[in-house]
């Protein structure tokens, strides 16, 4: 595979931003080689500098669950660019999302647009800590919520350890607010109550992870955060801005009957723009400026042609339960494709599959939280990553996502996947 052009650009772009690259992760540092630069996106592909086609298996994070440049929404934006790209004051169509938002998502009564997933954790944390007059509040370790100073911080050395920062730049006073537990662990959260009495505004947590590859809750697990929330007054914030919208209309909180007090939204939102979402019952999102004393903003927020695109997207989903038991379809196929494989081969590797969302382990314990994520054989899983590139299939550049599957994908294009899987097997292990 030549990649030439990729190389060149990535050689000058590290002279003028950042590592190359402006999102850490797209510089391949977890898999090793270099990054692709990728030109265009169609259906189930994506097309480099260098004239390589790659199927498709991150769809940007997450956002493109219809595949890449779906007619319907290209078609919205172009109208929306029509009329003006920002108003910077109320429209129409924000009404109209915010409505279908709150008929879609169990949860939600009323809903406050921003432009990222970032934007719209720490305004959730920020609204929970206004509304309970409390400081604290719980994350889970290995769960990300973005890039907000007060989640960017280490798993501790126990359930009731204080939090310390994880990059540079988080102030301690910062980081001593946070508290960490371990995914999957009840227990855990009942000693962080008993320890923090009455200082606990939230809990928030990724209900499905996907930020240590994909782990599913144990049953029962997300129902007993519920009442424990609920009995000591704690916000339950569900951050669903990977499973919304994916893993049910309704997200993960429909999927398992479990609804929180407060969600954050993002990436399929926006239908590839650049929108987040957080919302909550009614007496919580009251709190929020100008309604309430707990102050947010944005200059962009509510934009008109992101709100085309989202709005595009979500109506489409809304009116289309087929795609969601394709969706299921496929991410069958592919995993029970990849573990037959693997039997055949005599692997014994764990794969972690809901819905349109999976992970391969390179480890053979189950992997039910961080601390089992990190069995994983990385160095292992980067030969995998280049060895499916050079393929054509493109997948998460580390280890610790999980991939997002969309309705482009043919049972053609899953019969390759399934090829590249063996051929990449056999070359790293076998
Ligand atoms: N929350 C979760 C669960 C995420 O997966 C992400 C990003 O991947 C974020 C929040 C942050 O969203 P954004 O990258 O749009 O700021």
């Amino acid at each position: 595979m030549q990649i030439s052009e990729s190389k060149r650009l990535f050689a000058h772009a590290k002279n003028f931003i950042p590592g190359g690259v402006n999102s850490p992760v797209r510089a391949f540092r977890a898999v090793g080689g270099e990054p692709i630069f990728i030109k265009k996106a169609d259906g189930a592909f994506l097309h480099d500098e260098d004239g390589n086609a790659y199927i498709e298996l991150i769809n940007s994070w997450g956002p493109m669950i219809l595949g890449h440049n779906h007619p319907i929404i290209k078609e919205a934006v172009i109208q929306a660019m029509e009329d003006g790209t920002s108003f910077g004051a109320p429209t129409a169509r924000e009404v109209e999302i915010a409505e279908l938002i709150v008929s879609m998502v169990p949860s939600v009564e009323k809903v406050r647009m921003v432009n990222s997933g970032t934007e719209a954790t720490m305004s959730a944390i920020r609204v929970a800590r206004g509304y309970t007059g409390r400081d604290k509040f719980i994350k889970m370790e290995g769960h990300y919520h973005g890039h907000g100073d007060s989640f960017l911080i280490a798993a501790g050395s126990g359930a009731i350890t204080m939090g310390h920062p994880d990059s540079p730049g988080v102030t301690e006073g910062t980081a001593k607010d946070t508290l960490l537990a371990p995914y999957n662990d009840l227990q855990a959260i009942e000693n962080l109550v008993v320890a923090n009495e009455g200082e606990i505004a939230a809990l928030i947590l990724e209900p499905v992870p996907g930020n240590m590859g994909l782990c599913l809750p144990s049953p029962g697990y997300l129902q007993g955060l519920r009442d424990i929330c609920t009995r000591e007054g704690i916000v339950l914030i569900f951050d669903e801005v990977m499973t919304g919208f994916r893993l049910a209309r309704g997200g993960a909180q429909e999927l398992f009957g479990v609804i929180p007090d407060m969600t954050t939204l993002g990436k399929i939102i926006g239908g590839g723009m650049p929108v987040g979402a957080y919302g909550g019952k009614k007496e919580i999102m009251e709190f929020v400026s100008p309604a309430g004393p707990v102050y947010q903003a944005g200059t962009l927020s509510g934009n008109p042609i992101a709100m085309a695109a989202g709005l595009t997207m979500l109506k489409y989903l809304n009116t289309h339960p087929e795609v969601y038991t394709r969706l299921e379809e496929i991410g069958i196929q592919i995993a029970s494709g990849i573990a037959s494989i693997n039997e055949k081969l005599g692997l014994d590797f764990t794969i972690n599959q809901v819905g349109s969302m999976y992970s391969l382990f390179f480890t053979d314990e189950d992997v039910i939280d961080f601390e089992s994520a990190k069995t994983s054989d990385t160095s292992l899983f980067g030969k995998y990553f280049q060895a499916m590139l050079r393929r054509g299939v493109y997948l998460a550049p580390s280890q610790y996502e999980t991939l997002f599957l969309s309705t482009a994908l043919t049972d053609e294009l899953i019969g390759r996947i399934l090829q590249a899987h063996e051929e990449s097997m056999k070359e790293i292990l076998i």
